[in-house]
């Protein structure tokens, strides 16, 4: 272990030590009953928080609030570029704060400090900017219709996009901040009121989030923050009646329970979810890049990451060498803290995720799997587990099936194109893939043939805000990013003008 800790804010240190409550009507609420969430730090298992625990009451009067802001229009009435002007400063609110809400990410969730910098802030702040914009840039379309009655009449029709209501935002916890702004712009944009539901891991960014939101001058009340258990709080924001919009993402077994909840509600949805990702390497691909790619793919965040790959196809004339390469690079990943500049591999968010990751490791080795990399839990406090490459994976098999959420690659060879689809496909989910090749005919044969909402060639991982993201198959419903994020949390109205 490695120890070259970056030094903790004051700001950080004052935040952990408030008595966090709901962030309701702009003020911090205290819950009914006053029980409370203990929140620790992966790195040592420390608690280094508390957040209030919201009972299915709590949530009642969270979304009261946020219906209360809604039909105001307060928010949803200002002028576009009123909304876009405030998204806008609150991106410059959020980089003046980078630094705090990186620590506050890192100390909470676990990830490398240099992760939360560059993508959980910095990434996140380019997307608010983006998305802002789309804020004056809602449209809807006009029709010639051919409506026959009474004869003689003649019409004209419109479509408008309005703010559809209120909007759940329901985050898991690999991403906090990130995956909270791409649920909270896009709904601010359209018009939308929210209530932010951060997971029961990693509350803080979120709530800091939301005082960040009023010292960008946001009406108190468009955005509530809700702690609580996903079984309890989750599950009453998702079932409530006032809630017109959930945008949940997290896993498949839970999405489908918020999308039932939904569904008794006539509720809008989309659901982000699980992906057990394929990264194909043709033969042409030199080794060091094959190895590259497939530790960025699989090992970024600890590979708890949606997207991240975590079943790697290599053409059979490269695989050994570029098993045994990725093997080496994994073993030599140095392990510590998010906060230690140097460490390369992180914990994992909590003492559960990491019992669930050995379990996955030890059913793939009674399956018959081989470890060539890692495989175990390092003796030390925190939540780690060391880089771990496995093959002799049987397709059938659970770690080839399931998704580990973990820093776990399982690598299997193959011989054409046609078999390397053929296995990637083979897969409940679909969420991402990519292939890696430099042959263009080989490109342009496989991609059309990927059932994944994402396909990237020559890369694995990078998002951007103006390329749609999501799922095929169990991996989802619906896409985030782009024109369509927008649209997603506005109802679509016709409006047909006799004259
Ligand atoms: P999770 O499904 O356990 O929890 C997600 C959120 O749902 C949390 O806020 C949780 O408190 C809440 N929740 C739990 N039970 C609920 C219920 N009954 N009703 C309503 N809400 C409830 O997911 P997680 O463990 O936090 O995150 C990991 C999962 O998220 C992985 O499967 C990962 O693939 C997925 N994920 C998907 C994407 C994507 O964009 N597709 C991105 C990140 C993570």
């Amino acid at each position: 272990m490695t120890q070259n800790l970056v030094p903790v804010l004051g700001e950080v240190n004052a935040f952990l030590q408030k008595q966090h409550g709901l962030l309701i009507d702009g003020k911090s609420a205290s819950t009914r009953a006053g029980k409370r969430i203990d929140v620790r730090n992966p790195a040592t298992g420390e608690v280094i928080s508390t957040v209030a625990d919201a009972d299915a009451q709590d949530v009642d009067d969270v979304v009261q609030a946020s219906h209360r802001a809604f039909t105001s229009g307060v928010w949803s009435k200002a002028r576009p570029a009123d909304r876009e002007r405030m998204l806008l400063k609150l991106a410059d609110v959020l980089e003046a704060h980078a630094e705090e809400l990186a620590q506050l990410e890192t100390l909470n969730q676990g990830k490398s400090i240099h992760i939360s910098r560059a993508i959980e802030v910095g990434a996140a702040i380019e997307y608010v900017r983006y998305m802002a914009g789309w804020a004056t840039k809602i449209t809807g379309e006009t029709m010639d219709v051919s409506i026959p009655v009474p004869e003689g009449a003649r019409y004209t029709a419109y479509t408008r996009r309005e703010p559809v209501g209120v909007v759940a935002g329901i985050v898991p916890w690999n991403f906090p901040l990130m995956i909270a702004i791409w649920k909270l712009i896009p709904a601010l944009a359209a018009g939308c009121t929210i209530v932010l539901k951060p997971s029961t891991e990693t509350p803080l960014t979120a709530l800091r989030l939301g005082e960040l939101v009023l010292e960008a001058g946001i009406p108190a009340g468009v955005v509530n923050v809700l702690t609580g258990r996903g079984s309890v709080a989750g599950q009453a924001l998702a079932s409530h009646p006032l809630v017109s919009k959930i945008s949940f993402t997290g896993s498949t077994e839970i999405g489908k329970t918020v999308g039932h909840a939904a569904v008794d509600n006539m509720t809008r949805f989309s659901l982000e979810l699980g992906g057990k990702n394929p990264m194909i390497i043709f033969g042409d691909v030199p080794v060091e890049k094959a190895i590259q790619g497939a530790m960025m793919g699989g090992f970024l965040n600890q590979g708890q990451v949606c997207a991240a790959a975590s079943r790697l196809y290599i053409h059979r004339s490269k695989f050994e060498q570029v098993v045994e390469g990725l093997a080496a690079a994994a073993d030599s990943m140095t392990v510590g803290a998010g906060m230690d500049v140097t460490a390369q591999i992180n914990p994992l968010v909590s003492a559960r995720q990491q019992q669930s990751v050995c379990k996955y490791i030890d059913i793939g080795r009674q399956e018959g799997a081989t470890v060539v990399a890692g495989g175990y839990a390092p003796d030390m406090p925190g939540y780690f587990v060391r880089p771990t490459v496995m093959i002799n994976v049987d397709h059938s098999k659970t770690l080839v099936r399931e998704e580990v959420f973990g820093p776990v690659l399982v690598a299997m060879p193959f011989d054409t194109p046609e078999e390397a689809i053929r296995l990637a496909n083979d897969t409940p989910y679909g969420l991402a893939a990519s292939v890696w090749t430099n042959d263009l005919s080989a490109v342009m044969h496989v991609v059309p043939e990927i059932q994944a909402g994402t396909v990237w060639v020559n890369s694995h991982i990078p998002l951007d805000p103006n390329m749609p993201f999501g799922g095929h198959k169990q991996s989802g419903v619906g896409r985030e990013f782009g024109r369509g994020a927008v649209e997603n949390f506005t109802e679509l109205k016709s409006v047909c003008i006799a004259y």
